[in-house]
């Protein structure tokens, strides 16, 4: 939340430092952009859970969830969007309560491609749809294929 020339100041520092130190750096953010500038690697949450993770230009390049295909899609900056600009991600409704997690894959009340297998099992967080990535969807291999979900 801070002002965008301090901003630019303080991740071009932590990159100096990470770069002059060799440091593994944790860094929390809902901005996929500054995610893409500082990261090498991205781990996409949603409720408390992991539901995408890979090397960055990975994620941003091709991304398997929908939940991170929306996060993109709403990027302020149109070099992350441009890819998905021609698809709608109609995420709908309130994010649900992290106290009361819905049954299946926590994403299944906002997600446009839910099914009723998608309401009834959690999905796993599964590496073999693109290697060196991972992602928790029953659907990824569609979103790469560009098939209709579950057909
Ligand atoms: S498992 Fe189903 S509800 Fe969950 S993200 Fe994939 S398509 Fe959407």
């Amino acid at each position: 939340m801070l002002d965008v020339s301090i901003r630019a100041g303080v991740l071009n520092l932590l990159l100096r430092l990470k770069g002059e130190f060799n440091l593994t750096m944790l860094f929390i953010t809902h901005d996929l952009a500054v995610a893409r500038y500082i990261s090498d690697k991205i781990c996409v949450m949603y409720l408390g859970r992991i539901v995408e993770m890979g090397p960055t230009e990975s994620v941003v390049n091709q991304p398997l969830h929908p939940y991170t295909q929306a996060l993109l899609v709403a990027a302020p900056r149109p070099d992350l969007a441009h890819k998905l600009a021609e698809r709608e991600i109609p995420i709908t409704g309130e994010i649900a309560s992290a106290s009361n997690i819905p049954p299946g894959c926590r994403f299944h009340t906002r997600c446009p491609y839910a099914t009723d297998l998608c309401k009834r099992e959690d999905p796993p967080l599964r590496g073999d749809v693109v290697p060196g990535h991972l992602v928790a969807c029953h659907y990824a291999e569609d979103f790469v294929k560009g098939k209709p979900v579950g057909k």
